[in-house]
């Protein structure tokens, strides 16, 4: 099956058996208990909730099915997964290699829960480059945490180099595929071990569903981490598994357009006199861009741009679009904008912003599946405003 039958089919294979309702789409199981005819198995493989549950596991199936991993797993946030992914693999005293321009939760979680209260040590390091991945490289190292593109500056790393390089210590490399959706990039053929999303942003892509998952081949890390998710508990509900399942279904048309209009609308801020700089990885002026076109099969719709001006004309400018709504998140079929030092990365520290190049001003954009020339216009709204 190619990505787009899989996308729909997996998982939700009709019950054709005597019995089988033959449903289409997925029931919500509610059920927290199952019933069993004997004390010593399970009659229809099902315990509890928390341990499985038939939408959860349809779910898991299909987020396996679309990295083109054996193991799936369902969270009910993005660092829910990652919460769950640190305590199965880390204990205090290791140490852990990360890109120092990730998701700012995710910063703050290895930084001040895991680093601060289970003495986990933390690198952050330019990933950009692959030799700064592997000089931070200490004996007791037990993960390496990447994400790419990053959020909000797109900047890329290489993940078949890093993996390389992670396998000679037999490090676990775990990449955060939330930008690109399973759409345009797979991490584990590349060599990464653990893939990783907040499929609150694409995966469900439509703003109302808060859930995380977890892919991988390796079946001893697979059982770890299974383990961790039924200890630990941090399970995606059935109802947020159908919506996840549901909105899968158009993940590969939502990406087509999302791209098709982050091109055009990265092209009209490129050529627009009161911008400073676009970073977009489809822009063959990003300077990653042949890293881009070999790693990933598509840009997605995720870019970032400086106005020329200060904070104050940023924030006239954020205010003044219509279409786009002013707000946190990404990945949903509405488009949506915000400035990253005042909202999703105020958490990060004003010298940890600078470290990594990013300004007070920059805008980030989400670019929605609306019609291209509307957004476009809604844009032009904002630059006669400011
Ligand atoms: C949103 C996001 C997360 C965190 O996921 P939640 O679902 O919000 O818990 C992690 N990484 C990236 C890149 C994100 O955008």
């Amino acid at each position: 099956m190619k990505f787009e039958t899989k996308a729909i089919h997996v998982g939700e294979e009709p019950n054709l058996k005597p019995g089988g309702s033959g449903d289409v789409a997925q029931p919500i199981h509610l059920a927290t208990t199952f019933a069993r005819e004997k004390v010593d198995h399970p009659t229809g493989g099902y315990e509890y909730i928390r341990s499985g549950n038939p939408t959860r596991n349809a779910l898991e199936k299909r987020f396996a099915a679309l990295e083109s991993a054996e193991y799936g797993l369902a969270f009910t946030s993005g660092l829910a997964a990652e919460t769950t992914l640190f305590l199965s693999l880390l204990q205090s005293g290791d140490h852990v290699v990360a890109f120092d321009d990730l998701y700012g939760g995710s910063r703050r979680l290895l930084d001040r829960v895991f680093q601060k209260n289970f003495s986990v040590s933390v690198s952050f390091v330019d990933a950009r480059n692959p030799l700064n991945v592997k000089n931070a490289i200490r004996p007791e190292t037990r993960l390496i945490w990447l994400e790419t593109p990053t959020n909000p500056l797109m900047k890329l790393c290489d993940i078949r180099a890093i993996s390389d390089i992670a396998r000679e210590s037999k490090i676990p490399v775990t990449v955060d595929n939330t930008f690109m959706s399973s759409y345009f990039q797979n991490p584990l053929p590349l060599g990464a071990d653990i893939v990783f999303h907040s499929t609150t942003k694409y995966m469900n892509g439509h703003s109302d569903s808060l859930g995380g998952a977890v892919m991988l081949n390796d079946d001893s890390l697979y059982q770890k981490i299974k383990f961790t998710q039924n200890a630990a508990g941090a399970v995606l509900s059935p109802f947020d598994s159908y919506l996840v399942l549901r909105g899968l279904k158009t993940l590969a048309v939502r990406m087509k357009q999302h791209q098709e209009n982050s091109i055009q609308i990265a092209e009209f801020l490129n050529d627009h006199p009161g911008v400073r700089q676009v970073n977009y990885p489809g822009l063959s002026s990003h300077p990653q861009h042949q890293l881009a076109r070999t790693q990933m099969s598509g840009f997605g719709g995720m870019l970032s741009f400086e106005l020329d001006g200060d904070i104050d004309r940023a924030k006239k400018f954020v205010e003044s679009t219509r279409y786009f709504a002013l707000a946190e998140s990404l990945g949903g079929v509405e488009s949506l904008i915000e400035v990253p030092s005042l909202m999703t990365h105020s958490s990060v520290s004003p010298e940890d912003r600078r470290n990594i190049g990013l300004s007070d001003s920059l805008i980030r954009l989400s670019v929605g599946i609306e019609n291209a020339a509307d957004l476009i216009e809604d844009l032009e709204r904002a630059f006669k405003k400011i």
